[in-house]
């Protein structure tokens, strides 16, 4: 069911919360076993809220008995938050996030908590410390990251939808490679006080949901300025839902051709470009343009992301958060050491040794330095960009879901599915991933619209005119 679908079930009172909360704890339960994509599951909470609702009986809320779940680093006030890391596996939040906070307003209910990649680095959800969630589509294959869980629990459709984050392609990414809607929001349009970090500069929060129109649904709730995190502006938060449905003529979108070129596989190129011609269909303008600098995004975001999360896990000692050594100690340093050898696992480590490094002295200059000049530039190149056109049109990732164990000895290999993602978050601009097609194995491929600084709405409205000339949205994995 799509949010709209179920708030109407639940307002005529053809339905009750917590009816609709049973069926999908049950589908939980059942498809579990197979896709391992909750880490938590909260059923007496879920179900204490739906009792709730239902006598109240009152559905004035923007999601009133809505169930979803939310990506397990968004704190949670008595529920365990860890990040899936072992360094937090038994860290209760004596808050709640902000954006968790919004949506428990709206009156939604929680089913649970959703796997990631460990401390969000990743793009196959693999370095997940408790198991890497299944795609739902083949589970021999990756769901993608690190948002695995909440992409591949939308599907499955073991929640109507989810709350993921993305600060190099987490929710785009996995959205893509499961067949969903992701939206990786600008920069500061969803405050992120209260979510575990990754890289600060970097990291953003959003919906993946089963339509566009979910997604703006959702993203109408959670925007907006928070006095907690002084990244939010104050731009006004508009009724996204009410900007879907106007015809795309006068529009222009832009095809930056570096996005379609080397890495990119032809069916997913196919695919995109097939979208496009839709798009053209539709009645928008469609124009060729060149970005020369995203050659130079994997590098450039793997040091600043890198660097930022250096500092960010610095916070995890072994005395103030989570896991602290059983082991023999003599000193403070071995007790911090022994405790992030037993917590962290190979990719946070990784990230940890490249991020000191770049920001060393000696090093400083020749890496984290460079790569913010770059990142200055790649910014002024997507304004170009915006200046004749209302979005852009590219892949998501430049290849549809790989095997599970296929690319974890080489991280180079794995990063590389971030190319045509991470140049967005360095510019601190928008972009979704919706259903664009399926591999010859039958395996989706997501088309990624790209717009300007705070301009969701261009996204949504471009996004929303393709789902309805299309039928990609529709398909749904067989999982039995
Ligand atoms: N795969 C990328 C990384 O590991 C992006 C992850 C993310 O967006 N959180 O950095």
């Amino acid at each position: 069911m799509t949010i709209q679908e179920a708030l109407e079930k639940l307002r005529s009172k053809e339905l009750s919360v917590t009816e609709l909360v049973q069926a999908y704890l049950k589908r939980i339960e059942t498809l579990e076993p197979k896709l391992n994509a909750y880490l938590t599951i909260t059923k007496d909470f879920a179900l204490e809220k739906a009792r709730e609702l239902d006598k109240k009986g009152d559905f004035g809320a923007p999601l009133a008995g809505i169930p979803m779940n939310l990506k397990d680093v968004v704190c949670t006030q008595g529920i365990r938050t860890t990040a899936c890391s072992k360094i937090l596996e038994n860290f209760v939040p004596p808050y709640d996030a902000v954006v968790w906070q919004r949506l428990k307003k709206a009156d939604c209910v929680l089913l649970g908590k959703t796997g990631t990649d460990e401390f969000t680095m990743g793009s196959s959800n693999e370095n997940s410390a408790f198991g890497p969630v299944r795609n739902p589509w083949n589970r021999e294959y990756v769901p993608g990251g690190s948002s695995g869980g909440p992409a591949a629990s939308v599907i499955a459709d073991e929640t109507i939808f989810s709350i993921g984050t993305d600060t190099g392609g987490s929710i785009r990414q996995p959205a893509s490679l499961c067949s969903c809607v992701g939206l990786k929001v600008t920069y500061g349009r969803v405050s992120r006080w209260g979510v575990i970090p990754y890289a600060s500069s970097l990291d953003t929060i959003g919906p993946l949901t089963k339509t566009v129109e979910d997604a703006a649904i959702v993203l109408s709730v959670i925007a907006g300025q928070s006095e907690e995190d002084s990244t939010t502006p104050a731009v006004p938060v508009p009724d996204y839902a009410k900007c879907l449905r106007k015809s795309l003529k006068g529009k222009t979108v832009g095809i930056p051709e570096e996005f379609f070129k080397k890495g990119v596989e032809p069916e997913t190129e196919k695919a995109v470009r097939d979208g496009i011609e839709v798009l053209k269909k539709l009645g928008a303008k469609v124009e060729k343009l060149s970005m020369p600098l995203v050659k130079y995004s994997i590098p450039t975001y793997y040091f600043i992301a890198k660097s930022e999360a250096s500092t960010n896990l610095a916070r995890y000692d072994g005395i103030r958060f989570g896991h602290a050594t059983d082991k023999p100690i003599e000193e403070l340093e071995d007790l911090y050491a022994k405790s992030r050898a037993e917590g962290f696992g190979e990719e946070v480590k990784r990230a940890i040794m490249l991020g000191t490094y770049a920001l060393s002295a000696g090093y400083y200059d020749a890496y984290y330095l460079k790569a913010a000049k770059v990142r200055a530039l790649m910014k002024q190149e997507y304004e170009k960009a915006f200046q004749t056109c209302d979005a852009l049109i590219t892949p998501t990732s430049p290849f549809p879901a790989f095997g599970i164990g296929e690319k974890m000895d080489d991280p180079i290999a794995m990063y590389s599915a971030d190319t045509l993602t991470t140049s967005i978050n360095l510019a601190g601009v928008c972009a979704m991933s919706v259903p664009a097609g399926f591999s010859k194995n039958g395996l989706p491929i997501g088309m990624q619209i790209i717009g300007p600084q705070f301009g969701e709405e261009k996204v949504l409205h471009v996004g929303y005119a393709f789902e309805q000339a299309t039928e990609w949205h529709k398909k749904r994995p067989k999982l039995n």
